[in-house]
């Protein structure tokens, strides 16, 4: 049993999109696992035996409880009744109370498909008669993270005191960065300004409420709140000394 599950398409997509948020979680104490929906086989660059050592070390670097991979297809991950089921008895089995996957709407199908199998399997997970074997679970919520389209966050979590952590965990995946011996065909992640694309794109979300880097979300349905006050600080408190 873990507090969150990350769910990623590909092998370096949970240290990319969520990397922040689960360190800063591991800080406070929460446990998270890992899932990964495919090996990542069919990437451009890389191999899924380079592939699958560079997960499980960013695995460590991050602090996963444990690193998981379904072995759907890559490039070819389907919305369907089976993968679905893979899902849902992976939520069962680890019983998560947060989940963590990509926003629905992204460009990339493995990722828009991964966000919509995650949300149906989160509902259906709890229904007893549906699905495979197993305890029926129903995580609170889904935390959905953007990848490279625009989008407006429900909230930005504060990474700034683990980015540097974060990007010793992205660079793990060394197959798919910038290096300038290689001869493998070029793509967007391997070039050289990628790791400084995710800097400011770190440090543009970060900025809106405040921080130095932020990782942005999106939630669906109101947030449960007692105590307001922590969340709306952000513009105002670092010039004048409020602290929540
Ligand atoms: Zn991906």
């Amino acid at each position: 049993m873990v507090d969150a599950l990350v769910f990623g398409p590909h092998p370096d997509d949970i240290e990319i999109c969520a990397g922040g948020l689960v360190l800063s979680l591991r800080a406070q104490g929460y446990t998270v696992g890992g899932v990964d929906m495919t090996a990542g086989e069919a990437g451009t660059r890389g191999s899924a035996d380079s592939r699958r050592q560079e997960a499980a070390t960013g695995g460590e670097l991050l602090g996963l409880a444990f690193r998981e991979c379904l072995g759907l297809p890559d490039g070819a991950l389907s919305a369907d009744e089976a993968a679905r089921d893979l899902v849902i008895d992976v939520l069962r089995r680890h019983r998560p109370r947060l989940v963590v996957a990509p926003i629905a709407s992204d460009d990339h199908p493995d990722h828009s498909r991964t966000g919509l199998l995650v949300k149906e399997a989160r509902f259906l997970a709890g229904c007893s008669n549906i699905g495979p074997q197993g305890e029926p679970w129903r995580p609170d919520r889904v935390l959905f993270y953007p990848s490279r389209e625009p989008c407006n966050p429900t909230l930005i979590v504060d990474i700034s005191a683990v980015f540097e952590a974060k990007m010793v965990a992205v660079r793990a995946h060394a197959s798919q960065l910038h290096d300038p011996g290689s001869n493998e065909p070029m793509t967007n992640i391997a070039s050289p300004e990628f790791l400084d694309q995710i800097e400011a794109a770190n440090r543009y979300f970060g900025s809106l409420v405040g921080f130095t880097y932020g990782e942005p979300f999106v939630v669906e349905g109101p947030l449960a709140v007692d105590d307001p006050m922590p969340l709306v600080r952000g513009r105002g408190h670092k010039l004048f000394g409020w602290k929540p």
